[in-house]
């Protein structure tokens, strides 16, 4: 190959323009290619973009072949062609084994690094081109983590989606799913853990289809061997000793396997499912994933094998073309599936969302009425759901502290967005995990006493 054969990928859903752009020229044999795009998922799914030409890119990375003297050749050649329209070089692959023969030709290359040196080229990048920061896809803020009293963490496990939800632009911002490397995620969780940390949220677009993109790509961890995969992402977060909330879960069948590291005391008991609607006509015309799974049957069996499972989920009412009848469906569903938590929008139209075409406009006050009867019943559930807790001592991390008391959240709680439970007594600080027997509840939040660890 050559390097004009070889030349910066073209860019694709390039739309943050602040972010640093890495072209790059691969040679040699597919091995070498294998470290190449190793080097670019990395940077991909720290936020780099790339570049399709040399003058754009902030840097370039040379990936040589030093196999046969011509193969050498052609490295330097592509490594002066490189310094010669861009100057900001990194050079990588086998003739980094023997760095000085590059620098003797080119002493102003920034770093050269051996075949399969990953982490060391990643690193050069940063050195000259900061990754971007993106509260989405970064999980330390610039200023670098808070110790206190910050005691949960957003962990962003991949960027993009494959779905194609008829109501959602996201795909046509943010891309195709890219899954983050699993080493790199638990490098992630264990630095906010030894930092302090004491709740992770796992976050993505679909969370269980981390790693589909890289066909779950395994990598050497401790002394074990781990997949870019929902499962064992879970499975090693279940040995860090922390609280572990799973969100953005879509009911594909692999996902039946979380549930007995619930019930194991591994991952909180806890999962985020936005269902959005319950009548097959919405869901195809919504374009859900996962959407013909027989869910109610799957949530019995869930709490069957993790009796103290919380379902959070979301749903969307006065979809175009929700029939009345569409609608009753989703309320009957909603009784037989006794969610803990849920949040109900009103269908809004997006710009550029597929959904705009469909006909069957559900009228303003139609959606209006639909989601006061959808609330009601789902209060209902929510306030007999808690009412059963009433007595029964319960895990309890503490957000904030105040005169006599605090406020903190069960496992069955994610911070924002579900209830809270307020806790009479002293002498707890926030991110404590404390027991606490509770002694009310309403249809949202829980009220308890501090009990004996
Ligand atoms: S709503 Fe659908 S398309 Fe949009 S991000 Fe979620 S799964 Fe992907």
């Amino acid at each position: 190959m050559t390097a004009a054969q070889n030349k910066p990928a073209k860019k694709k859903n390039t739309k943050n323009e602040e972010a640093p752009t890495v072209g790059v020229v691969s040679l040699g044999c597919p091995k070498a290619l294998v470290d190449t795009e190793r080097i670019l998922t990395q940077l991909r799914s720290e936020g780099y973009q790339l570049s399709p030409n040399y003058e754009d890119a902030n840097v370039v990375i040379v990936n040589t072949c030093g196999f046969l003297d011509s193969a050498k050749k052609e490295s330097l050649e592509a490594i002066g062609e490189a310094m010669d329209a861009n100057g900001k070089v990194i050079v990588t692959g086998c003739m980094g084994a023997e760095p000085e023969q590059i620098t003797k030709e080119y002493p102003k290359v920034l770093a050269v690094t051996g075949p399969q040196q990953y982490e060391e080229v990643v690193s050069a990048v940063h050195k000259v081109a900061p990754p971007p920061h993106d509260p989405y896809v970064d999980l330390v803020p610039p200023q670098g983590i808070k110790l206190t009293p910050r005691h949960y963490a957003y962990l962003k496990i991949s960027e993009g989606c494959n779905n194609r939800c008829s109501f959602c632009i996201i795909p046509s911002l943010r891309g195709d799913l890219v899954s983050r490397p699993i080493i790199q995620v638990l490098a992630e969780a264990e630095r906010l853990v030894k930092a302090g940390v004491k709740e992770l949220l796992v976050i993505s677009q679909d969370t269980s289809a981390y790693g589909i993109d890289n066909r779950y790509q395994a990598y050497p961890y401790k002394n074990r061997t781990v997949r870019t995969k929902f499962i064992d992402l879970c499975r090693e977060l279940g040995e860090m000793g922390i609280w572990t909330r799973l969100h953005y879960v879509y009911p594909y069948p692999h996902v039946d396997e979380v549930f007995p590291l619930m019930n194991e005391g591994k991952i909180l008991p806890y999962i985020d499912i936005p269902f959005q609607h319950a009548s097959p006509a919405v869901l195809k015309n919504m374009r859900r994933p996962a959407h013909q799974e027989k869910t109610l049957d799957r949530i019995h069996d869930w709490r069957k094998t993790c009796p103290d499972l919380a379902i959070r989920s979301t749903f969307i009412v006065g979809f175009p073309g929700e029939t009345e009848e569409d609608f009753e469906f989703l309320l009957q569903w909603m009784q037989e599936a006794q969610l803990d938590r849920v949040g109900c929008f009103k269908y809004e139209p997006v710009q550029g969302a597929k959904a705009n075409e469909l006909q069957g406009a559900v009228p303003p006050e139609v959606q209006e009425e639909r989601w006061h009867r959808f609330m009601a019943l789902q209060q209902g559930i929510s306030a007999a759901r808690l009412a059963k807790k009433v007595g029964r001592t319960l895990d309890v991390i503490i957000d904030e502290t105040g005169k006599g008391g605090a406020t903190g959240r069960s496992s069955a709680d994610a911070p924002e967005i579900d209830g809270i439970v307020r806790v009479s007594g002293d002498g707890m600080k926030p991110g404590d995990i404390v027991r606490v027997k509770i002694t009310a509840s309403d249809e949202y939040d829980l009220e308890g006493d501090l009990a004996a660890a």
